[in-house]
């Protein structure tokens, strides 16, 4: 092994320690830990965050990297090693730039804005989250301005923190085609849409009841529970400490049976992703999902192109049943399979259905493209949201906490992180048209048998963590990067079937 490489691992070692360590007081922090914990506990996290930002940005990896991009060195080095030194370097180059007080406050002023994001939403206060927003998206400006590269935009530079080599011009035209495509079909859907009946979703369903057929759907998708644990959350989200310990969160709602049901799927598929990463680079920082975009794939592909199938629930709609056989006992496959994929424009992007989860995406991409162009004043953001709202979607909030407030990301300062959702969409859609043409996909759900398609993820995409990025990934599957007029045909196919579907009297067919 090349003998600075060795150098650098004590560093990477004791970083991802720390990152260990940091890992599990967040898990605690959303599973366990008591309410009033955080505002001492909050101390020792911010110590050890910085021992992180410390352990990685210091003179000796800055060193240690140069050396390292020398050719000689590079020839040392394995795939993997390779890989663990660029997205080091990327790394370095993202934090260097910022000078340390800088950082610093602006840690401060995003470990502050979340709870006044808080207040704002509970209180319908838009103006009183406004400042910080402002702040925060300054903030971000100025970093950005920090790392700009020619040809590049402001906005291109955070996009690009979250998915490689993505920038404006591309997801320009990836949301303009999907757009362009969704609007018109929705107002078709919405024309349609009282002839499917999910009214059987909102009964009272025993949520001890729903925790065991969760954990029994999670692990007919594949979570090894001798490596994973599920536990609860308000928020469900998957985290890992390496490829032996995957954790996953639900929910649960007595008046909602599939909320917890499509979540758990969800987080199922983000888990499987974590435990097949390959050994020998779990405890790296390339030991995890290639990109923010890629891993939703995952997710999705499971909850949505998976779970949300007829063939998926053929051999286990009857388990379903037989756990709230008096809710469901008039309920058949096809009025359950038209139920869960009912299509309903709604005002949260969290509890939006499959066909127009985008639109909400989209909106937050032209508002956050808006901003970084001088396009649009802070102050007039949620006059902003609603028209767009109103346009693509035909709903409009009654208040700011339904509107501009709802999500948590800008207080976080995530800027530039929604696009990964809906790329995240359209892979899932790209890899299943590969997958239906190379193996008998339905086949395999209608019998049971998950294991040809996880092991398919696994040896394509899983095994590889960020050794190789987004783009890297899908050529080497199937010999084309992303392209979303796979998106648009998987939306456009699937309801077109399934409100024409609605217009037939129902079939009984199987
Ligand atoms: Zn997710």
């Amino acid at each position: 092994m090349s003998e600075t490489y060795s150098k650098l691992m004590k560093y990477l070692d004791k970083s991802t320690a720390l990152e260990t360590a940091l890992v599990l007081f967040q898990w605690d922090s959303e599973t366990l830990a008591p309410e009033k914990s955080m505002e001492l506990t909050a101390k020792s996290i911010g110590i050890l965050s910085s021992e992180y930002y410390n352990s990685l940005i210091n003179e000796d990896v800055k060193s240690l990297l140069a050396k390292l991009g020398e050719e000689k060195e590079q020839e040392q080095l394995d795939f993997n090693q390779k890989a663990i030194v660029k997205k080091l370097r990327k790394t370095y180059e993202e934090m260097e730039h910022i000078p340390p007080e800088e950082y610093q406050a602006y840690q401060e002023l995003i470990a502050k804005a979340p709870g006044i994001w808080t207040k704002a939403k509970q209180e319908h206060n838009y103006p009183v989250f406004a400042p910080y927003l402002e702040e925060i998206m300054d903030y971000n400006k100025k970093f950005a301005g920090y790392r700009v590269k020619e040809g590049q935009n402001l906005y291109d530079v955070l996009l690009n923190d979250y998915e490689e080599g993505f920038n404006t011009k591309q997801l320009d035209e990836f949301f303009g085609k999907v757009k362009s495509a969704i609007v018109p079909l929705l107002k078709e859907v919405v024309k349609k849409n009282d002839r499917i009946k999910k009214e059987f979703n909102y009964q009272s369903f025993d949520t001890e009841k729903q925790k065991q057929f969760c954990s029994f759907i999670s692990q007919y998708v594949g979570f090894d529970l001798s490596k994973g644990v599920i536990a609860e959350s308000a928020h469900p989200f998957t985290t890992k400490l390496h490829n032996q310990d995957v954790r996953i969160t639900n929910h649960f709602f007595e008046d909602n049976l599939e909320s917890a049901i499509f979540s758990v799927i969800h987080e199922t598929g983000h888990a499987l992703y974590e435990m097949n990463v390959d050994s020998a680079i779990t405890l790296s920082p390339v030991g995890t999902g290639a990109s923010m975009g890629m891993h939703e794939s995952q997710s999705r592909f499971f909850e949505n192109i998976v779970g949300r199938s007829k063939s998926f629930w053929i051999p286990i709609f009857s388990k379903l049943k037989d756990t709230f056989p008096e809710q469901l006992k008039d309920i058949t496959l096809d009025s359950f399979i038209k139920g869960i994929n009912k299509s309903v424009p709604n005002l949260i992007r969290t509890d939006a259905d499959e066909l127009t989860y985008s639109l909400h995406i989209i909106i937050r991409y032209e508002i956050e493209k808006m901003i970084f162009a001088g396009e649009a004043k802070i102050t007039e953001l949620p006059d902003i949201w609603n028209q767009k709202y109103k346009e693509y979607l035909g709903v409009v909030p009654p208040s700011d906490s339904e509107g501009i407030l709802q999500d948590i990301h800008w207080a976080c300062g995530n800027i530039g992180y929604f696009p990964s959702y809906a790329i995240g969409s359209a892979i899932a859609a790209q890899i299943y048209y590969h997958m239906v043409s190379i193996m008998p996909f339905c086949q395999y759900l209608e019998e049971g048998n998950l294991a040809p398609i996880r092991e398919y993820l696994k040896e394509h995409i899983h095994k590889y963590g960020a050794t190789k990025n987004t783009n890297e990934i899908l050529m080497d599957m199937m010999n084309e990067p992303l392209n979303p007029d796979y998106y648009v045909r998987y939306l456009t196919e699937k309801y077109t079937k399934l409100y024409e579907f609605c217009t037939v009297k129902s079939s009984k067919k199987k």
